[in-house]
């Protein structure tokens, strides 16, 4: 047995459930923190009924489902279940939805390799993806066909930090009886409770803020009990199940996550604020920013405006080069949602297989600079900015 802990509103807050909810029982001389059950299989298969067996690869590791009781609290849903990274979250969720044949509606503002998934995997299978520009109804309405059985939406994006309303399609995943799924990994549960939005599926990798700490590869989703005991379904058959050290870790980093967000958000907001009108900067996109084309929307949905920023430099990619090669206390790495900051540039990362003409038209021009702002003194950052821009 665990401590429940509800996310439900009234109830306790988030930094109370990230260090609560799904905790071992206090009870005298147990455990204050549920140690790693490092063992594959467990005692039973006596009768009782298979959903009470468990193994590892089911997802049902006391590890494991710790971390999805903990995570169904922080997002106000039925049930959440680990896998074992953002894609087999992505992937399982999606495939457990679609019947054969199936068809997406997705979002064209989309990390990588979803999009690749969507565009190149997925149709070897017989499942078709349609990309539109999530901005109206009408956007969405206008891909559906009778096979449509997922919408898809990320949420702020990847990396052009667009946040696009979820309540939009929400409203026709609801009528059709579809599942909107949404990717919430920049968000964090603490910035946006998608399932209070009508949001049926809510997605994370894992590795990035909930994690927090640049050390484990993880994926969640959490819905209804119908949509994740289908996903759990998928993943016994396919098998990207996490193993119960990288449960063990999430968890522990669960515990802080939301005082690392907040902070993140504070640090992102004044490196934002830093950047706008310095020189050789000619963009710097974060939704928090009232000049941001998604500023009332964030205001409205978003408590807060998250760790993640972008800018534009004016000398394009020699100067973003340039800008990142003069960098040290910023570290150049893909991934974020870390305690360090980390800087990228999409073109040689996580957009690398895109022409530069997709590219521009995503909105990603040569030029363009990712920041995940870590939780390093926000003065530090800013001398570290500062003189690499002055070099680039
Ligand atoms: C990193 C990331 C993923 C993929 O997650 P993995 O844990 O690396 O599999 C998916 N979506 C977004 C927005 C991401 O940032």
């Amino acid at each position: 047995m665990s401590r429940k802990t509800s996310g439900k509103r009234g109830g306790p807050g988030p930094a109370t459930i990230g260090i609560h909810a799904g905790s071992p029982e206090p009870v005298s001389g147990a455990p204050v923190v549920l140690p790693v059950v490092q063992s594959a299989t467990f005692f039973g298969g006596t009768g009782e009924p298979a959903s009470q067996l468990l193994y590892s690869r089911h997802g049902n590791n006391p590890n494991q489902a710790l971390v999805g009781e903990k995570m169904a609290a922080l997002e106000g849903a039925e049930e959440g279940l680990l896998l074992s990274s953002g894609m087999s979250a992505i992937a399982m969720t999606i495939l457990a939805a679609l019947p054969e044949g199936g068809h997406v509606v997705s979002s064209r503002h989309l990390y990588g390799a979803t999009r690749a998934l969507l565009e190149d995997e997925l149709p070897k299978r017989g499942i078709t993806t349609t990309l539109i520009e999530p901005e109206s109804k009408a956007d969405w309405e206008g891909a559906l066909t009778p096979r449509t059985g997922v919408l898809f939406l990320e949420v702020p994006t990847n990396p052009t930090l667009r946040v696009f309303d979820p309540r939009v399609p929400a409203e026709i995943a609801r009528d059709r009886e579809i599942l909107l799924a949404v990717d919430a990994t920049f968000a964090s549960p603490v910035n946006i409770r998608f399932a209070d939005l009508g949001v049926g599926a809510v997605i994370h990798s894992a590795t990035k803020y909930l994690g927090g700490h640049s050390d484990l590869v993880a994926g969640v989703v959490s819905g209804s009990s119908g949509l994740i005991e289908r996903v759990r379904g998928m993943m016994k058959l396919y098998g990207p199940a996490p193993d119960p050290h990288t449960a063990w870790l999430l968890d522990r980093g669960l515990k802080t996550l939301q005082m690392r967000v907040a902070q993140h958000n504070q640090n992102a907001m004044e490196l934002a604020n830093w950047f706008l009108g310095r020189q050789g900067v000619a963009e710097v996109h974060y939704p928090g920013l009232p000049g941001h084309p998604d500023y009332d929307i964030a205001s409205e949905i978003m408590a807060g405006f998250g760790g993640m920023l972008s800018i534009e430099l004016e000398g394009g990619g020699p100067a973003a080069d340039a800008f990142a090669a003069g960098l040290e206390l910023a570290l150049l790495a893909p991934s974020l949602g870390g305690v360090e900051t980390l800087v990228s540039q999409p073109r040689h990362t996580s957009h690398i297989h895109f022409s530069e003409t997709m590219r521009v038209d995503l909105g990603i021009p040569d030029g363009f600079v990712r920041i995940s702002v870590g939780l390093e003194d926000v003065e530090d950052l800013m001398a570290d900015f500062g003189r690499a821009l002055a070099g680039s």
